[in-house]
């Protein structure tokens, strides 16, 4: 253990930060509240709100409610000013990109996509990838301050690299942070996908009160981002949270990371679409089709009980490992229909240990299957919050 004291200055820096992040993450309150949530003199978070708006970041709105804020002087709702710095936020999946310019508020001022072709390489990806936030600052209208990407693994998270993903066009060592950071000028932040749709939960989510949480994505493998005592797990490399390849039947198929029997080899999108054509003798479009055919035929309805239960298999060993207190469905498994998700959650509950000291919540995300794209934006803020960005410019002394 390594511990080290706190002087008086970074006590400062933790209670700007802190208040810098409820006044994004929770729009609209008042000093009062602020105070309250913070634990906070009311001179300390009257100073703060005062730094804030003399670099207008932030403005005072209306007065609260009535009966919120009892007796006394009237108190004006704040929120972040027009001029605050926004970010972008872009998922890189092996499909394609769709990234978003968002307030810190997290709300979107600009979207856009593209697919890419049978033919990529990095060059052609970081060509795309430039026009799209170029595109999509400019049609925001607002200064952006940092942008932040989500993309399939493995990574090399503080270098920004993307390292040699399968099935990704033979690419390998993508230099993408620093190459796009480089192109437009701007600082530019890298996450798993898994873990940037957890931050996203933990600031602005389902995630917000809850210590201890797993986001779990189902796509063309399945991943989760594990959030433990209200900070995200990455592990000593990189890879924590590789939900896809608890090994649920040793003597299984073969899967891509040299081990059988793997959950993603029975549970991703692709090998979901895979048994229910086999099954069915035609193709189908996504997993939101198979979910909904599931829900009316009797057959299709018994083969997704049986997957959502190979499903559970692998969420009861990695339930016994991290004991969360909810686990959240994104991507495409967000659109796991509710009695689907019911399913899933009651096998759980039945398997894990300890059930008797309380429920694990099987929920979907509060993002849906946009949760990546949010999680890159929330990846930028996040080093807003953590003052690596734009803290000297908020604060003077
Ligand atoms: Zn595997």
């Amino acid at each position: 253990m390594k511990e080290k004291g706190i002087n008086s200055e970074a006590t400062k820096r933790i209670n700007r930060l802190l208040v810098l992040r409820l006044l994004c993450t929770s729009p609209g309150l008042s000093r009062t509240e602020l105070t309250r949530q913070t634990g906070l003199a009311k001179m300390t978070v009257t100073n703060i709100i005062a730094d804030l708006m003399v670099h207008r970041m932030v403005r005072e709105t209306k007065p609260v409610e009535k009966g919120k804020t009892g007796a006394g002087r009237k108190q004006m709702a704040l929120r972040l000013s027009e001029e605050a710095p926004c970010v972008a936020g872009v998922w890189l999946s092996r499909d394609g990109c769709e990234g978003m310019v968002v307030t810190p508020e997290l709300e979107e001022l600009a979207h856009g996509a593209f697919r890419f072709h049978a033919e990529e390489t990095a060059d052609s990806i970081l060509e795309k990838l430039t026009e799209l936030c170029g595109t999509l600052i400019k049609k925001s209208g607002r200064r952006v301050a940092a942008i932040g990407i989500s993309a399939i693994g493995p990574l090399n998270i503080p270098a920004r690299i993307i390292l040699n993903p399968p099935n990704f066009f033979g690419i390998r060592n993508f230099a993408v942070g620093e190459r796009l950071s480089h192109r437009l000028a701007l600082p530019v932040v890298l996450q798993n996908d898994m873990n940037a749709a957890a931050l996203a939960e933990k600031y602005y989510g389902l995630g917000r009160d809850i210590r201890n949480f797993a986001y779990v994505g189902i796509t063309n493998g399945i991943g989760a981002g594990v959030v433990l005592d209200d900070r995200l797990f990455e592990g000593t490399r990189g890879v924590a949270g590789e939900l896809g390849h608890v090994i649920i039947d040793s003597h299984g198929i073969l899967c891509h990371c040299g081990n059988r029997g793997c959950l993603e080899t029975f549970v991703s999108v692709p090998r979901i679409m895979e048994r229910f054509s086999q099954q069915f003798g035609r193709t189908f479009s996504g997993l939101e089709e198979i979910c909904r055919f599931s829900e009316v035929d009797e057959t299709g309805h018994s083969l997704m009980n049986r997957i959502c239960g190979e499903f559970a298999t692998g969420l009861v060993s990695f339930c016994n490992l991290f004991d969360p207190q909810m686990v959240l469905i994104g991507h495409e498994g967000a659109s796991l229909g509710d009695d689907q998700l019911h399913f899933i959650e009651s096998e759980v509950n039945r398997r894990i240990l300890g059930s008797a000291m309380g429920k694990i919540s099987l929920i979907r995300s509060s993002f849906g299957w946009k949760a990546p794209i949010y999680g890159a934006a929330v990846t930028a803020l996040k080093t807003i919050f953590d003052g690596d960005l734009l803290y000297d410019e908020m604060f003077s002394e």
